[in-house]
C-alpha cells in the first residue's frame, strides 16, 4: 500500500506494486554509478556483473532454486512464453520420435493468468503440435479437479497451473498436486506460475518436481520490466530470444541491469529471516481481518469470494448485493481507495471469468471487486484504509443506496424531481415532488427491485404509483413485489390497480392538447401523470405524461416528462413484430403522442442502450426521418408499415443477453467537446462564465471535491448521471439551449463525455467536457 501527495489508499497490489525506496536507489546507483555492461571485461563492467551474479545466486537462495537455475528477462509473461516454447519445441521432437499417442492434452488451470492459454495456443500452433488445450475445472473454492487432472495426466504434453491466483489469492497445494501429477506421469513438464506467492510464502522450488516457474518484479515491489524464470535442473530451455549470447546464451540482449538491481534489493528483503519491512502471515492475516470486519459493517449485503483458510492474507474479493463493480469502484475512488474490478466485459457489464469458472452466481461476478495490498503494508496503512472504506458506505448511505451497520443516523437529503435507475439497458424513472412528498415509480426493473425500496423508505415519501408503460418482453417488472414491500406508504389500496399499476381509485381527467380526456394522477397543486393508450409495440402500451395542468387542461407545451416505454427509442421506434403488435396502431400512437407533448419534451424511455439519457421530438426527427415523416404526415400508414416492418427484420432479437426491443442509431457526434488536459486552464480562463457540472453520483462528489487541486475557482454543481434527465428537463424549456456554455467533468472522462454528447444531440451546441477527468487533471498531483 502507498499513500502518495494526494493521500490515495493504494490497494491494487496484485495489479502491480510502486517500487519500495531501496528498489528505486538501487535502479539509480545501477543507472548512475554501477551504469557498465556486465558483458565488457573493465572494471566498470565487471561492477556490473558482480551485481547480475550476485543478484541471481540471492535469487537462486529465495526460491530455493538448488542446482536449478534462474535467467532474468522482461516480466513473467516472457517467463511464461519462454518455459511453454521450451517444453513443446522439445514435445515437438517427442512426437516426432514417438508419434503423438501420449502428447494430446495441453493442461491448464481454469482461472490462470490469460497468459497461460494465451501462449499455449499459440505456441501449440506456431509449431504445429495437433494438441488439444483443456482447461482443469476449478471448485467454488477454486480448487483444481484432482480427478480430471488424473484422467488426463497418461496423455497429456504439458500442465500449466498457478501458485496463487491473481484475482482471488487462492492458494493451491503444490504438495498434493506434486503427487497426483508424478504418480500418474513422471516426465509431464510442470509449469507453476509463481508471480502472486514470492514475497508471500518459502518457495523451495528444487526439492520439488516443478520445471519451470515464472516471477514478475513489479508485483512484489520492483520496478516493471524485469522478471525472472526458474528452470529445473535439466528442464528443456530454448532460447527465446537469441543474440549476443547474455544469460549463458539463454536469453540475449544487453541485461537490464537496474531492474535486476532493483528486483535484488527487494529479494533482500524476502530473504531477511528477521524480515521486519515484510510481515509474516500470521500478522497479514490480522490486517485482513481488519479490513474484513470493516466491509462487513460497511456493505451489509457483502459475501467473499474466496475461502479465506486457502487464500494468501494479502487478497480480498468480495462482491455487494445490488451494486455492479463498476459502481463500488468508482466510489472507492471517489474515496481515493484505489482497487480493482474484474476484468472481462459482456454487454456493458464487467465481470469476472476467475469467478465464473469457480461457479459462482453471476451476480457475483458482476460485482466483483479485488482488493490486495503488499506484504509491506503497514498498520497504520490499513488503518486508514478501513477508515476510508466507512466513509465511503457513509456516503452511500447518505445517498439512500443502502443501510449500513454502523449504527450511525445519516440524514439523507431529500430528493427533488426525476431520477433515472438503471440495470443493463433497462431503465426505472422515479418521479419525486417534495411539496406533495410523494413519488411515482415507473416501469420498476427486477434488478433494482431492492435498491428502489431502499430508496423510497429512506426518503420516506408516499407512492402514488407503480406502472409499468407496458408488459416487457425483455425483463420482469418488480411492480408487484414493490407493491407488497412498500403497502404502508402506498397511498392506494393494493386490490384497486389494473395490470400495469396504473391505481383506479383517486384519479381525475384532464384534457390533453388533440381534445382527448384521459385519466391522471395529481402530485402536488397542478403537477399530474397521465396516461395516453399507445398501442403499437405491444398492444397494452401506453405513455404517461408529467406536466402542469391548468384548469384540468394539459397542453402540449406544459408536458415536462413523456415516459413513452418503448413506443419511441432513443436514435429509433419500438420493435413492432412481437405477436401483441401492431405497426398500423403504432403510426397511429406516434402521431398522437406526437400532438401532444411539445419540442421540448423531454422523452425518457424504458430502455437507454447507447448511454444517451432520454431525448425529445426535434432531436428524434432529425435522426429518424421515418418519425419525421411520420409526425409530419408525410408518410401514409401502409407505407410507414412496410418500411417498419423491414426495419425490424434488421433486428437482430439478442444481442448478448439482451432481447433489443427496437432498432436503434447512434447518433453521436463527439467534434468539438473535448477540452483536452493542456488546454483546461486557458479554457477556463477565457470562459469565465461558463457552469461547470460534475456528473458523478452524489456520493462520489461528495467524498472527492478537492477542486483547488483542479485549479477550478467555484466548485463544480452536482449533476450525477442519475438526474441528468431531471436538468435536461429543467434547462430546455428556457429556450436558450445552444447558448448555454456547459463543461461536465467526472472521473476519468468516459461519463462526461457521454454526458456532452447527449446534451450536444439535444441542441446544446455549447457543451463540452474536460478529457482525462478529475484524474488527468489534477495539477496539484503533478
Ligand atoms: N501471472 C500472474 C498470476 C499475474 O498476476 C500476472 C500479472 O498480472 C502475470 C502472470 C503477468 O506478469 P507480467 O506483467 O510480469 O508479464
Amino acid at each position: 500500500m502507498h499513500h502518495d501527495r494526494l493521500n490515495e489508499i493504494y490497494l491494487d497490489n496484485n495489479a502491480t506494486t510502486p517500487v519500495l525506496e531501496d528498489a528505486v536507489k538501487a535502479a539509480q546507483d545501477a543507472m548512475q554509478t554501477v551504469y557498465g555492461n556486465p558483458s565488457s571485461t573493465h572494471v566498470t563492467g565487471l561492477r556490473a556483473r558482480y551485481i547480475l551474479d550476485s543478484t541471481r545466486d540471492l535469487a537462486k537462495e529465495v526460491v530455493g532454486a538448488g542446482r536449478g537455475n534462474i535467467i532474468f528477462l522482461s516480466g513473467a509473461t516472457e517467463g511464461i512464453q519462454t518455459a511453454i516454447f521450451s517444453a513443446l519445441i522439445e514435445i515437438k521432437r517427442k512426437i516426432s520420435q514417438q508419434g503423438n499417442e501420449n502428447y494430446r492434452y495441453l493442461l491448464y488451470g481454469a482461472t490462470e493468468h490469460k497468459a497461460v492459454p494465451n501462449s499455449l495456443k499459440h505456441w501449440n500452433d506456431i509449431l504445429e503440435i495437433g494438441a488439444e488445450l483443456v482447461s482443469i475445472p476449478v471448485d467454488n473454492d477454486g480448487k483444481l479437479d484432482y480427478d480430471f487432472i488424473e484422467k488426463h495426466l497418461s496423455k497429456t504434453a504439458m500442465i500449466c497451473t498457478m501458485a496463487v491466483n491473481n484475482e482471488t489469492g487462492v492458494a493451491q497445494d503444490l504438495g498434493a498436486l506434486e503427487t497426483l501429477i508424478r504418480t500418474h506421469n513422471a516426465s509431464v513438464p510442470w509449469m507453476v506460475d509463481c508471480v502472486q506467492a514470492l514475497g508471500k510464502f518459502e518457495l523451495e522450488l528444487a526439492k520439488t518436481t516443478i520445471d519451470y516457474a515464472p516471477f514478475s518484479g513489479h508485483k512484489i515491489y520492483a520496478p516493471k520490466g524485469i522478471g525472472m524464470l526458474y528452470t529445473r535442473e535439466g528442464a528443456p530451455l530454448t532460447p527465446f530470444i537469441a543474440g549476443g549470447g547474455q544469460e549463458s546464451g539463454l536469453r540475449s540482449g544487453t541485461e537490464n541491469l537496474p531492474g535486476v538491481a532493483a528486483f535484488g534489493a527487494i529479494l533482500k528483503h524476502i530473504n531477511e529471516t528477521e524480515c521486519q519491512l515484510f510481515k509474516s502471515h500470521e500478522v497479514l492475516a490480522g490486517f485482513r481481518n481488519k479490513i474484513v470486519e470493516t466491509l462487513k459493517l460497511a456493505f451489509p449485503g457483502i459475501v467473499f469470494n474466496m475461502p479465506f483458510e486457502t487464500s494468501v492474507p494479502t487478497t480480498i474479493n468480495f462482491s455487494v448485493k445490488d451494486f455492479p463493480s463498476k459502481e463500488i469502484l468508482d466510489l472507492f475512488d471517489a474515496a481515493q481507495i484505489r482497487v480493482s474490478s474484474g476484468s472481462a466485459c459482456s454487454s456493458g457489464v464487467t465481470r469476472s471469468y476467475v469467478l465464473d469458472e469457480m461457479g459462482l452466481p453471476a451476480w457475483q461476478s458482476e460485482s466483483a471487486i479485488r482488493m490486495s495490498f503488499g506484504p509491506a503494508v503497514t498498520e497504520q496503512e490499513i488503518d486508514d484504509a478501513c477508515e476510508r472504506i466507512l466513509l465511503a458506505s457513509q456516503a452511500l448511505t447518505q445517498s439512500c443506496l443502502m443501510l449500513n451497520n454502523l449504527g450511525v443516523d445519516i440524514d439523507s437529503p431529500r430528493q427533488e424531481g426525476l431520477i433515472q435507475l438503471k440495470s443493463g439497458s433497462a431503465c426505472t424513472w422515479i418521479y419525486a415532488d417534495s411539496q406533495s412528498e410523494s413519488m411515482v415509480v415507473i416501469d420498476p426493473v427486477e434488478e433494482l427491485g431492492e435498491r428502489i425500496e431502499k430508496f423510497v423508505h429512506c426518503q420516506g415519501y408516499r407512492v402514488k404509483a407503480i406502472v409499468d408503460t407496458h408488459s416487457h418482453a425483455d425483463h420482469e417488472s418488480c411492480r408487484p413485489m414493490l407493491q407488497k414491500l412498500l403497502q404502508s406508504q402506498l397511498s392506494y389500496d393494493l386490490k384497486d390497480y389494473d395490470e400495469l399499476g396504473w391505481p383506479m381509485v383517486s384519479t381525475q381527467n384532464v384534457t390533453l392538447s388533440d381534445g382527448q380526456s384521459v385519466s391522471a394522477i395529481q402530485l402536488s397543486n397542478n403537477l399530474v401523470l397521465a396516461k395516453l393508450e399507445t398501442p403499437g409495440h405491444t398492444s397494452d402500451s401506453q405513455s404517461l405524461l408529467l406536466g402542469q395542468s391548468v384548469d384540468s387542461q394539459l397542453k402540449a407545451e406544459d408536458v415536462r416528462f413523456a415516459f413513452v416505454g418503448d413506443t419511441i427509442l432513443i436514435g429509433g421506434l419500438g420493435r413492432t413484430n412481437f405477436v401483441s403488435s401492431s405497426t398500423s396502431k403504432m403510426y397511429d400512437s406516434l402521431q398522437t403522442l406526437c400532438s401532444v407533448i411539445g419540442q421540448s419534451t423531454l422523452m425518457c424511455p424504458s430502455h437507454d442502450y447507447n448511454n444517451e439519457f432520454a431525448t425529445t421530438v426535434y432531436a428524434e426527427e432529425a435522426g429518424n426521418a421515418l418519425l419525421h415523416e411520420v409526425k409530419s404526415h408525410l408518410v401514409e400508414k401502409s407505407h410507414f408499415v412496410k418500411q417498419k416492418e423491414s426495419l425490424d427484420k434488421r433486428l437482430n432479437d439478442q444481442v448478448g443477453h439482451e432481447i433489443l426491443c427496437g432498432v436503434v442509431g447512434k447518433q453521436c457526434d463527439s467534434e468539438g467537446i473535448h477540452v483536452m488536459p493542456e488546454e483546461l486552464q486557458h479554457f477556463l480562463k477565457s470562459h469565465p462564465q461558463i457552469r461547470v457540472l460534475d456528473v458523478r453520483e452524489a456520493h462520489e462528489f461528495h467524498l472527492f471535491n478537492d477542486w483547488d487541486s483542479l485549479n477550478l475557482e467555484r466548485a463544480p454543481e452536482n449533476v450525477p448521471l442519475s438526474r441528468l434527465a431531471n436538468f435536461i428537463g429543467n434547462n430546455i424549456c428556457s429556450g436558450d439551449s445552444e447558448k448555454q456554455e456547459l463543461l461536465f467533468v467526472c472521473r476519468s472522462g468516459s461519463r462526461s463525455a457521454k454526458v456532452a454528447e447527449t446534451f450536444r444531440r439535444l441542441g446544446f451546441e455549447n457543451a463540452r467536457h474536460i478529457s482525462g477527468g478529475v484524474a488527468l487533471n489534477c495539477v496539484a498531483c503533478d
